[in-house]
């Protein structure tokens, strides 16, 4: 490997084209676009390295004095990063949220990084600009079915916005209860807000000793970080036990009540569409009832299930979401966009203006600057990827997509429930399900599991996700989960099914590969 030189000859080099057809990086490129799957499963290990053992390759803590060739950089990148990264395009990579991408993304990501916009000010992004807010008018059309006519009002208007472009769905839930927030302790005689006095004055002015948000203890972790990132605190976000999965909306009620009662107010109820961990929908029409009786906002997380509205079939597990204050969305889930696209939507398009912020070099009154309501500053125009799929796949193929793993998640039910040694913990409602490995003697209906059994049980579970993982050929996740027949909470497998090109076969190789490791616990013989 030759030595480069810091010279402005390199650096202009870098700067201009690359080294030509021998470069490395473009040769890696190459490969990239022809065949992105053979590309990964020739570069992706099978077996597991320590995590320890790749913290090595990354250990220097200095910045390096002398440039490299592009072409020895991507050469190294290759060896050390690519060859030791997640294949979430393998069919059996089952566990997360997260999976293929249409090939397309590749090449727009390359037309993303090159045009390198920024959606904060028109002057960096010019029509980037028009084409988000676009893409959030069609996402708020496909949540709350305004007419023609309000849209063409709000569309691309400087005083009002149907939403928020952002990287994903803990910033929109941050943006949701921002806006919530603000709304709920407004100005008074003598207090100019929360916005601009803070919550000290707001307790003072509105005669508040708490500020409180309802939701499941099925939430995502990001509301417990919003709630600390406003100074509500983490405490005030009320997670309601549901042992039946979803929130009881009479249970959300009593306890409104009960805040209200003890001087507090009830700032918003978070109906979760889609929860990470089991993929259930909260009664979101009741909520939304119980919502207006308490006088709160109502905020909707779909950043994982609200892609549901694209099918006919199964739109309707949502209904309700229209009745929604806001909604979050993660285009990056099952909209197959890549990493880094969520958006909140507004259903009153004057709520953003809870929260727009003016400063005098950019973000000026009445300009249409994107980033006068949002959390982030300087950002991308990922927009512009859902843009793209939305034409290219179209709700049609939007449709088939969601259709097809709702299907598929039924399928592996059925064949969970068929097989003696698994136990179908929570039946698919969307794609997700979860089970557990589960001997088909102690699942006899007349008796209940001890908790000692579950203790083994538990433990087995968990040796047999690991042994999987590390064996490399299929991945699927765990977690823990209460429910209503058991004091303890129990381990469970949990799977995604959203890669299309996923099949029976691929689940039924996981299905033997789980009961061949479990067969070959001390373990699983004994109990
Ligand atoms: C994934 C997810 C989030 C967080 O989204 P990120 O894009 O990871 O920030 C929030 N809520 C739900 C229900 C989710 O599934």
């Amino acid at each position: 490997m030759s030595q480069a030189k810091a010279s402005l000859e390199h650096l202009y080099k870098v700067f201009t084209k690359p080294e030509g057809e021998d470069s490395r990086l473009a040769q890696i490129e190459t490969q990239l676009s022809a065949n992105l799957a053979d590309f990964l499963s020739g570069h992706i290990v099978s077996e597991e390295i320590p995590l320890e053992k790749i913290e090595q390759d990354f250990s220097r803590a200095q910045v390096p004095e002398q440039p490299q060739f592009v072409s020895d950089h991507a050469q190294h990148l290759l060896d050390k990063l690519v060859s030791k990264s997640v294949n979430t395009y393998s069919p059996r990579f089952i566990g997360h949220m997260t999976s293929a991408l249409p090939y397309f993304h590749l090449s727009l990501a390359k037309l993303l990084v090159g045009l390198n916009q920024n959606l904060v000010k028109i002057e960096t992004s010019k029509a980037f600009t028009p084409l988000e807010r676009q893409v959030l008018g069609m996402m708020h059309r496909q949540v709350f079915a305004n007419d023609e006519a309000f849209y063409q009002q709000h569309l691309h208007s400087a005083t009002s916005s149907l939403g928020t472009f952002c990287s994903g769905g803990t910033l929109a839930n941050l943006n949701a209860l921002w806006v919530a927030r603000n709304r709920a302790l407004p100005p008074l005689s003598g207090f100019r807000g929360i916005s601009e006095d803070g919550l000290f004055s707001a307790m003072r002015y509105h005669d508040i000793n708490q500020l409180a948000v309802i939701s499941s203890a099925r939430g995502h972790y990001s509301l417990a970080k919003a709630m600390d990132l406003l100074g509500l605190g983490k405490s005030q976000l009320h997670k309601l036990d549901c042992p039946k999965q979803t929130l009881d909306p009479q249970e959300v009620l009593h306890r409104g009540q009960k805040i209200l009662e003890e001087g507090g107010r009830v700032m918003a109820i978070v109906g979760i569409a889609g929860t990470t961990e089991t993929g259930h929908i909260d009664p979101l029409d009741e909520l939304a009832d119980v919502a207006s009786q308490l006088n709160c906002h109502f905020h909707v997380d779909a950043a994982w299930g609200g892609a549901t509205l694209f099918s006919t079939r199964h739109g309707s597990l949502l209904s309700g979401i229209e009745k929604a204050d806001s909604v979050t969305l993660d285009a990056h889930k099952q909209m197959y966009v890549p990493m880094g696209a969520g958006m909140v939507l507004f259903k009153d398009p004057l709520a953003g203006n809870a929260v727009r912020h003016h400063a005098q070099y950019i973000l000026r009154q009445g300009s249409k600057d994107l980033g006068s309501t949002s959390v982030e500053g300087s950002r991308n125009g990922m927009a512009m990827m859902l843009y793209a799929s939305l034409h290219i796949l179209g709700r049609q193929g939007y449709e088939l997509l969601i259709d097809q793993s709702l299907a598929k998640a039924h399928k592996f039910a059925q064949l969970i429930n068929e097989h003696e040694d698994f136990e179908l913990v929570t039946e698919p409602v969307l794609c997700l399900l979860t089970y557990r490995l589960c001997p088909g003697h102690l699942r006899e209906k007349s008796k209940k599991i001890s908790d000692t059994h579950n203790q083994h049980l538990d433990e087995l579970n968990r040796m047999v996700q690991k042994q999987q993982r590390e064996a490399g050929h299929s991945f699927v996740s765990r977690t823990r989960l209460s429910n209503e027949t058991y004091q303890q909470p129990i381990t469970v497998f949990r799977v995604v099914l959203a890669n299309p090109l996923t099949t029976e076969q691929d689940l039924q190789a996981i299905l033997k590969e789980q009961a061949e490791l479990a067969a070959r616990q001390p373990l699983w013989t004994q109990l």
